[in-house]
């Protein structure tokens, strides 16, 4: 990245306004909560939201909209960057209901680890949704909610925790991880769709 470039999205980012770090040093990086996610992961961008790419997408299309500030719950947020998140929410999933060749949309917050949340920072799952991707509809909801069973056996009944262990869950190790330059691929191409669209 060029020095100019970097001073340009050192502005930007300050003025977004965040009060958390969120940007590394050489401004290449984002965080996720612990992770680090690359630049281009990054496809969408508000004052207070950024639209991403999953690193494990649970069916084609299935983004994430993240608040700017690395703060781990919905109820972190101040009403701005609600309003913020939901509307980027609508404008991702308008774009990728079409490009997946999709006729709804699955928008799903988990608010905290015992809701099945894995990664802590605030962030809305955007998935695109068609008949029959499922056999039954709502197991989406299973593969959405965390696979963390021995997080949940400390505060579950055992005939509920037995349950969410045969859940396969968002990182269950079916998945594998895309490569950085997939993940690239998918979020040039979403970009490019989401300036298209203004
Ligand atoms: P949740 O279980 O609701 O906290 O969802 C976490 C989401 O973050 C899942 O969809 C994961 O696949 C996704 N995820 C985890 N790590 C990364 C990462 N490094 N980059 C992009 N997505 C990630």
């Amino acid at each position: 990245m060029t020095y100019l470039k970097k001073i340009s999205r050192v502005l930007e980012e300050m003025h977004s306004g965040s009060t958390h770090s969120f940007f590394s040093s050489d401004c290449s990086m984002y965080m996720f909560g612990p992770h680090t996610i690359s630049a281009g992961q990054v496809f969408f961008k508000t004052k207070y939201s950024l639209g991403l790419v999953n690193l494990k997408p649970i069916l084609p299309g299935h983004v994430l909209v993240i608040s700017r500030r690395n703060v781990p719950r919905f109820l972190d947020l101040s009403p701005e960057e609600v309003s913020d998140m939901f509307q980027s929410a609508q404008r991702i999933g308008h774009i990728i209901e079409k490009e997946y060749g999709g006729s709804s949309l699955t928008i799903a917050c988990q608010d905290g680890p015992h809701a099945g949340q894995t990664v802590p920072h605030c962030h809305v799952h955007v998935i695109p949704r068609r008949l029959g991707d499922y056999v039954n509809n709502d197991d989406i909801y299973t593969d959405i909610t965390n696979n963390t069973a021995e997080l949940l056996t400390k505060d579950v009944p055992t005939a509920t925790a037995a349950t969410v262990v045969l859940h396969k869950g968002v990182d269950n190790e079916d998945r594998r991880p895309r490569t950085e330059e997939e993940m690239a691929q998918e979020a040039t191409r979403l970009e490019l769709l989401m300036g298209q669209a203004q």
